[in-house]
């Protein structure tokens, strides 16, 4: 196991006073907001009914949540209950004939299928939940310095289509909003440790010198045709958390140092996990509780706020798949904890 020393100050400045007075909130239910532990973004209508024996693992959403509060990680109180992402935050990123497509159920067989679900108006409420939820944790995390959603990581969606169980692009929609409600506008860095390539949110911002996309995945895996992020990383079937641990720490803290962003979005896939059933990795729980605590760490330590999205993971076990989901969670609150948040 890699043990990477890491530097931080139990007395940070958190550089988010100002960063907020533009931010116009965007959940309306007061639960939460008045603890002062880690802010834990959820809704139960993170899931949707699926055909039975669908390979996507829906069930786990909610089970992150009830391991979280079972071995009394967080509290209830720590819950921040999003709002449905409107079209109207939706459409800075995705086309306005794709949104109406998607919405009222217009998209065709073949699209569906690029998808992995068939349509249905729950699978539409349940994405634009997903998005909110990615949303507000980034205004969260301007707000208290660090914060987790229990979903997210839809980073297959493009503009104009869905793919790869993604439908709508939550981490794009939550940069372009957060970086457009300031002026100047907020310089986004996107961290994408998903195994999986973040092809779409690479797209999107390919042209954005404000948001930076950092994607460390599988070069073998899904999806076959990659687009070009402003920093990718691919690495071999059969990494361990050594070597995974090092490729990360080998870019990270350089780009803190150059690109420095007044936001992080943290997508915390566990797919890399040698149980995953798509990952082709061969990490341990042990190693990706290392790279959160390492990633989250990095960042916050700089004083910049990050907000984290659990990304992918596909097991047939649900409750073992949201115990693996809820290591960024746990990483969170020893971060929170440690840093005096
Ligand atoms: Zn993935």
């Amino acid at each position: 196991m890699t043990r990477i020393t890491l530097m931080f100050s139990r007395r940070l400045r958190i550089k988010v006073g100002a960063a907020l007075t533009a931010c116009r909130c965007f959940h309306t239910e007061p639960v939460g907001r008045e603890s002062s532990g880690l802010p834990v973004v959820h809704h139960r209508k993170y899931v949707c009914d699926l055909p039975p024996n669908h390979r996507f693992p829906m069930g786990k959403f909610p089970r992150v949540l009830y391991h979280l509060i079972k071995d009394q990680v967080i509290t209830e109180k720590q819950v921040w209950v999003p709002e449905i992402a409107s079209k109207d935050v939706l459409s800075c990123v995705h086309t306005e004939e794709y949104l109406n497509n998607f919405m009222s159920g217009k998209t065709n067989e073949q699209e569906q299928r690029r998808t992995g679900f068939p349509w249905s108006e729950g699978l539409v409420r349940r994405c634009r939940y997903e998005t909110g939820g990615t949303v507000l944790a980034a205004e969260a995390a301007l707000q208290r310095g660090l914060a987790c959603s229990t979903a997210g990581g839809t980073h297959h969606a493009f503009p104009s289509y869905g793919s790869g169980f993604c439908l709508l692009n939550d981490l794009a929609v939550a940069a372009k909003y957060l970086m457009g409600s300031s002026l100047p506008k907020r310089k986004v860095l996107i961290v994408d440790l998903d195994v999986h390539q973040g092809d779409g949110t690479a797209f999107i911002f390919k042209e954005e010198p404000c948001v930076f996309t950092f994607s460390v995945h599988c070069g073998r895996n899904f999806p076959l045709r990659k687009q070009q992020s402003d920093l990718d990383v691919s690495v071999e079937d059969g990494l361990e958390d050594e070597e995974y641990l090092a490729a990360v720490a080998a870019h990270l803290p350089r780009l803190l140092e150059t690109f420095r962003p007044d936001l992080v979005l943290y997508d915390a896939g566990v797919d890399p996990h040698g149980d995953d059933e798509l990952g082709r990795l061969r990490l341990t729980d042990q190693g990706l509780y290392q790279r959160d605590l390492y990633v989250m760490k990095s960042v916050v330590s700089r004083g910049v706020p990050l907000a984290a999205v659990v990304g992918g993971g596909y097991s047939r076990d649900s409750d073992k798949l949201a115990v693996r989901h809820s290591i960024v969670h746990r990483a969170a609150t020893r971060v929170w904890r440690e840093c005096g948040m």
